[in-house]
């Protein structure tokens, strides 16, 4: 075992904050053990692990004006205690009497917690807690106290309430970090200076005010400027990415008017002028040494990959290879089936790569890739992987990229040799202008607004359970004038697994009930085989209904599915709704989406009617920011933003911070690339800098 060196006066404040707790603050030994259950290992852990919430307990009321299932602190005498013991299952209770010149109370406690040690009759207490009526008495449940007069953390002020686990107490940790704040509190320095906060506060000031604020208005202003700093760290990152691209260098790769001409006449249809505009867009880009890092963002259905096509046919004709990445083995096979012939007819040979594909088959596809045979190669993730080395990759697509991590993107960046391949990532996650720009700011963005003539549009309807039966007969008969139906059942963030259970369960249901329909079933906890293999089913009309887990918002193309039931809508994103209706009225059939929903609440009411009342996937996505306001992690989750854990990006507040730490950020990195004069810089990046996340597996 290694013995750690002896605290000394030369351990420095500021490294005290990285120690491990229980040699930081000795006086919480014991209490380490607790916290490291929260991932909290160190002193500097701890003063960031924030409350996610507030009880205001700073106002005492009288015993006779308490009122019902409301949390309430009041201040008041004992004038009894009693002991319940246990008895068979039930818990032994202790119930203390309190009064006060307004009333009567009482206050119950479940359970061998040794209450009643610290109560007795007579104590003057300040009680805190949720309050229901027995008969016309108030009674406090399980409620905090502590000694009228004395300072406490846990009555009569704000009192922080902590994300927890199993068998950890708020008393407890808010005690642990209470102590570990007031020890180590001072250490903090503050990585901005004062002019660079412009009137946020100090950070030992917003730390202190975020967990024990001593009045309701210093939080927002605590949580903005913790905010500010993970937000600062993010647009740090990307620029030091950007400066440390400065220094790259891409294959210039001009194509002629006349070559993209030939290039767009050779597909099956007549480019959108937004295609055209952002095929020009992305052509201008090959021609440059610098490398192309564009994100083309377009509505479901908009004809994305177009531009794609022509790119990569663009490139390979140039003596270059591509490359497409896309998230799912049945969408990649999608694209194959789609682009081959298409680039065949360009004389680009493309070849479809999966991890599913046998040993033998893929090293065959991977040597003919090395060799430059193989000019596009086209396939999930299984394209990043070690045995993939290109000859001479010019361009990487990745198509629905906010279902990659950055490590992945990267990866497929890093295929290139000595020169960095041109990036062009594709999404229909409508995301805000603003916020693209402020998120992705290192990249160009081209939009596809337009949708390619000819599409039906869809008619969307909101009904409630009731009609269910009702549309099951529609359903059915669409089925049997050959149409195809989805049925998404709702949206479980809690597990997959739950998810998967209600997707089973659905179509167990329907089955019953429509008998003569032929119905599928995908979900993520399906092996992949089974569901691309039920997901081809579908597209290949062998199945009239899909019932499925938000497994099917990536990119399937059934042009004969007409119906887009979905259950319980009001629990999706808004841009997910949106998302999953494109899966309709993609071929020449009326087209309709059902937002099934019971739910009664003014708000969730209007993001349905957004949604029936717009086919704009931005503006659907700027309204639904309107309407959600602060603090929808979901929200963040579904749209691909990075996981930020005190900052929304859907709180126009937060997006204002947003923009002013990217400015801060350029001037930091500018004026010192490395930041090598700033460590404490270094420090809030790699502390608060999203993580990656997980990719699916291979
Ligand atoms: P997305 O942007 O969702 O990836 P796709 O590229 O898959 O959309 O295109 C959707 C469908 O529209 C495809 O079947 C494609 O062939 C067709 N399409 C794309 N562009 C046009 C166009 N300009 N005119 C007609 N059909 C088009
Ligand atoms: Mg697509």
């Amino acid at each position: 075992m290694v013995t750690a060196p002896p605290l000394t006066e030369t351990t420095s404040a500021q490294e005290r904050l990285d120690l491990p707790i229980a040699r930081a603050v000795p006086e919480v030994t014991r209490g380490a053990a607790t916290l490291r259950k929260l991932d909290v290992y160190t002193p500097r852990q701890a003063l960031f692990y924030l409350p996610f919430r507030y009880d205001d307990f700073s106002d005492l009321r009288p015993l006779g004006d308490l009122v019902a299932d409301e949390k309430q602190s009041a201040r008041a005498r004992v004038t009894d205690v009693k002991v319940e013991p246990g008895f068979g299952r039930r818990p032994q209770r202790v119930i203390a009497q309190l009064a006060d010149e307004t009333g009567s109370a009482e206050a119950i406690w479940f359970g061998r917690r040794f209450v009643e040690r610290r109560l007795k009759a007579g104590d003057e207490l300040v009680v805190s807690g949720k309050v229901v009526m027995r008969g016309w008495r108030p009674q406090f449940v399980s409620p905090d106290f502590s000694p009228a007069g004395a300072a406490s953390i846990h009555t009569g002020r704000i009192v922080p309430v902590y994300p927890l686990v199993g068998g950890l107490t708020q008393r407890r940790v808010r005690e642990l970090l209470a102590r570990v704040l007031g020890r180590t509190l001072r250490a903090v320095q503050d990585p901005l200076h004062e002019d660079e906060r412009e009137g946020l506060p100090g950070l030992a000031a917003a730390l202190k005010a975020a967990h024990f604020p001593d009045d309701p208005g210093e939080v927002r202003p605590a949580l903005d400027r913790l905010a500010h700093d993970e937000l600062l760290a993010l647009q740090l990152v990307l620029a030091q990415a950007r400066a440390a691209r400065a220094g790259q260098r891409a294959p210039r790769i001009p194509v002629a008017v006349d070559e993209a001409a030939t290039l767009e006449s050779a597909l099956p249809f007549t480019l959108t002028g937004d295609q055209h505009r952002a095929i020009t867009e992305v052509l201008d880009d090959l021609g440059a040494e610098l490398p192309m890092r564009r994100l083309l963002q377009g509505d479901v259905g908009s004809g994305k990959t177009a531009v794609a096509a022509v790119a990569m046919a663009a490139v390979c004709r140039a003596g270059w290879q591509a490359v497409l990445m896309a998230p799912t083995e049945i969408l990649a096979r999608q694209h194959h089936l789609g682009l081959a012939p298409l680039l065949e007819a360009l004389g680009v040979r493309a070849e479809f790569l999966s991890g599913s594909l046998s040993p033998a088959r893929k090293r065959a596809i991977h040597a003919a890739i090395e060799s430059g045979e193989i000019e596009v190669a086209i396939g999930t993730h299984a394209v990043i992987s070690r045995g993939v080395v290109f000859r001479r990759l010019g361009l990487a697509v990745v198509d629905e990229q906010h279902r990659f991590g950055v490590s992945q993107r990267a990866a497929l960046q890093a295929k290139g040799q000595t020169l960095e391949p041109h990036l062009l990532a594709l999404t229909a996650t409508p995301i805000p202008r603003t916020l693209a720009l402020t998120v992705y700011g290192d990249l160009s963005i081209s939009t596809i607004e337009q949708m390619p003539p000819g599409r039906q549009p869809v008619r969307t309807e909101i009904r409630d359970r009731a009609a269910l039966p009702r549309i099951q007969e529609f359903i059915a008969a669409e089925a049997a004038a050959g149409r195809q139906s989805f049925v998404v059942v709702p949206l479980v963030v809690e597990s997959e697994a739950m998810a998967a259970a209600s997707a089973e369960a659905e179509a167990s249901r329907l089955s019953a009930e429509l008998p003569q329909l032929r119905i599928g079933v995908v979900h993520g906890q399906q092996k992949s085989e089974l569901r691309d293999a039920t997901m081809a089913r579908f597209a290949a009309a062998e199945l009239d209904v899909l019932v499925a887990t938000t497994v099917v918002e990536v990119g399937i193309d059934v042009p004969n599915a007409s119906v887009m039931l979905i259950e319980d809508a009001e629990r999706f994103g808004l841009a997910q709704l949106h998302q999953l209706r494109g899966r309709v009225g993609r071929g020449p059939h009326r087209s309709f989406c059902i937002l099934l929903s019971d739910a009664d609440d003014p708000v969730a009411r209007r993001r349905l009617e957004v949604v029936k009342g717009s086919t704009d996937g931005f503006a659907i996505a700027e309204e639904d920011l309107k309407l959600r306001g602060a603090g929808n992690l979901l929200g963040t989750r579904q749209s691909g933003l990075p996981p930020l854990r005190v900052a929304s990006l859907f709180d126009p507040r937060h997006l204002k911070l947003a923009e002013r730490a990217r400015e801060l950020a350029q001037r930091l990195v500018a004026a010192d690339p490395g930041l090598a004069a700033r460590p404490e810089l270094i420090r809030l990046r790699d502390d608060f800098a999203p993580r990656d996340e997980e990719g699916d597996a291979a």
